[in-house]
Formats: structure tokens, sequence, C-alpha cells
């Protein structure tokens, strides 16, 4: 989406709290990256420039900007087909985003792999992409971030069942960081 596409979205959206998000679901075949500047993007085209088509039978990829200014999603699509807990870890392999990798594994491993109906590793984007039809679509008035979004939202219902807005990992209080001359490394002089 163009610069005027977003504006324009963004407009509609706080005018009227109108939104539509397009829903793309993996199948068997297709790798979903999220990647979250150019250096992921080009990190990841550089390892499939370099893979070894024997472990990994490329078919084709496409680029698309996600809908956040600087970020992308890249799908791969792959001869053949991978199992779910598969394709995630060459995700994982190729740069997706760290956060998002853990949340689709943590999901395939709690039973989200039951497709067509519930599912752990999807995309969503205020746009339809050009690889294929989404497979679903919502009109929530904004990211699916927010509990009071992911909980009422009826694609997560379906996806995700009981666990959309399910926290798998969180972390107690802040760590204050030491500026200036750190004190010396354990076990060294
Ligand atoms: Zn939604």
């Amino acid at each position: 989406m163009g610069v005027y596409g977003r504006v324009w979205e963004s407009w509609r959206e706080r005018a009227w709290g109108i939104m539509k998000w397009y829903w793309y679901v993996s199948r068997p075949n297709e790798l979903f990256l999220d990647l979250d500047n150019q250096r992921a993007v080009l990190f990841a085209l550089e390892k499939l420039e370099r893979n070894n088509p024997d472990y990994l039978a490329v078919r084709d990829r496409y680029l698309y900007e996600s809908g956040t200014p600087g970020h992308y999603h890249l799908i791969v699509r792959v001869y053949g087909s991978m199992p779910a807990m598969e394709r995630a870890i060459w995700e994982l392999y190729l740069g997706s985003d760290i956060r998002r990798q853990e949340y689709v594994m943590m999901r395939l491993q709690r039973g989200l792999d039951g497709l067509p109906l519930t599912s752990a590793d999807f995309l969503i984007t205020p746009e339809p992409y050009g690889f294929r039809k989404p497979d679903l679509e919502c009109d929530c008035e904004g990211k699916h971030k927010e509990k009071r979004i992911t909980d009422d939202c009826p694609v997560m219902q379906v996806l995700l069942e009981d666990q959309r807005s399910a926290v798998y990992f969180a972390l107690k209080g802040t760590m204050k960081l030491q500026l200036g001359k750190l004190p010396p490394m354990k076990g060294k002089k």
C-alpha cells in the first residue's frame, strides 16, 4: 500500500472505525515470514539464494509491505508439502521475527494445527496480496494486538479458538542498565 493508501486507511479507520483485514493462512507449501526491516529482508533473500534445493525446494517468492512502513511479509512457496512445525522452523531459520515464530511454534505445540479450521501460522494485511486470494476477512477496528480486539475477532475465534488472546511468555519488571564503565566480567581480573 502506498503512502496515500495508508493515509486514507488511517483516516477512514479513525473517522468511521471501519477497517478491513485480509487473512492468509499458511498452506503446506507456504512459508510466511514477517520481516521488520530491509536488513531482515536481505538476510532472508540471501539465505534463499544460497539455499540448497535438496533441503528446501523453493518454487517462488513474493515480497510485500506489511501495512506498517518498513515492515515486510515474504511468502516463500515450495514444491511439495511440509508439516506445519517444519515450516515454522524454516521461517525461523530464514530470519522471520522471532516473537512471531515463538508464538507460531507454541500454538502448534498446543494443538492449533488442525487445518482447515484452526491454524497457528498466518499473515494479516490491510490490503490483499497478489500471490493468491485471502482465506478470510474481518473488519476489526484496529491491529490484532489488544485483548479487546483479539477476543472479539471472528477470524481469531476460528483460527486460535480459546488461545486467541493467549500470552505464552512474560517478563516481570524492567532491568536497569548500568551506563559508563562496566564492572569487570565475572571470572576475569
Ligand atoms: Zn479481526
